[in-house]
């Protein structure tokens, strides 16, 4: 779990969000010549389903940042890697909006055609609700809303298929859960740290933090070992 890849100043609020691209690239070619493959969470599927079996690890960049397009495309394509990036469809081309309340750093959101440049480097394209509300604190009948016309928007949009989602702020909860399923998704992502595998619930998959502290032992560690597992 990623969301932007951008060398930040000491002054912003919230740092951690932020790896710089030197180190992603490190962790990208750790992945490479430790054998594995870099995917996005639609080609991920048939290793969590049991179809294909591999040395394979599922990359996700939530939010839709503009910096993922100029910084992280490059080196993920060097690699022959593909990711997912998860889009708030009523915030593409703005900034991160719902952070402002928490006055956490603001940085530019891709645009359309951004949007379909990263699709064209062959990377995926996945939805984080229309505008990115914790689905655990808004009204019952909002939470389909902001879930299923997301899916509505992106695919009218770009003209492909969304199958993934992210829980905003890795927020849900049973009923939350349920609705993801049932507005045509075929997985779901959280917060919830750990190593996915074919015994996890589609729809409420773990994943792994890398944040601007993630030095390059901490990374295998949390790559190799059960080091999330267990957290
Ligand atoms: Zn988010």
């Amino acid at each position: 779990m990623y969301h932007s890849i951008e060398k930040m100043p000491k002054s912003t609020i919230m740092r951690s969000l932020h790896v710089p691209p030197r180190r992603f690239k490190f962790q990208m070619w750790l992945l490479k010549i430790l054998g594995f493959k870099g995917l996005s969470m639609r080609q991920l599927k048939p290793y969590l389903t049991g179809e294909k079996q591999g040395k394979v690890v599922g990359i996700t960049f939530d939010d839709g940042y503009q910096n993922i397009l100029l910084n992280a495309a490059p080196i993920l394509k060097k690699y022959n890697f593909t990711a997912t990036c998860y889009v708030v469809s009523q915030r593409i081309g703005v900034s991160n909006t719902w952070d402002l309340k928490n006055k956490i750093t603001q940085r530019p959101l891709m645009d359309l055609s951004e949007i379909n440049k990263w699709i064209g480097q062959g990377m995926d394209v996945g939805a984080h609700t229309q505008t990115h509300k914790d689905l655990t604190q808004i009204e019952d009948g909002n939470i389909f809303d902001e879930i299923k016309n997301c899916k509505l928007d992106l695919e009218k949009s770009l003209n492909i298929s969304i199958e993934d989602f992210c829980y905003p702020f890795g927020r849900f909860n049973e009923s939350i859960r349920d609705l993801t399923k049932k507005a045509g998704y075929s997985s779901a992502t959280t917060m919830i740290r750990g190593r996915a595998t074919q015994k996890s619930d589609k729809m409420l998959l773990p994943r792994i933090p890398i944040t601007h502290h993630t030095l390059p032992h901490l990374f295998l560690a949390k790559i190799l070992t059960n080091y999330e597992d267990k957290r």
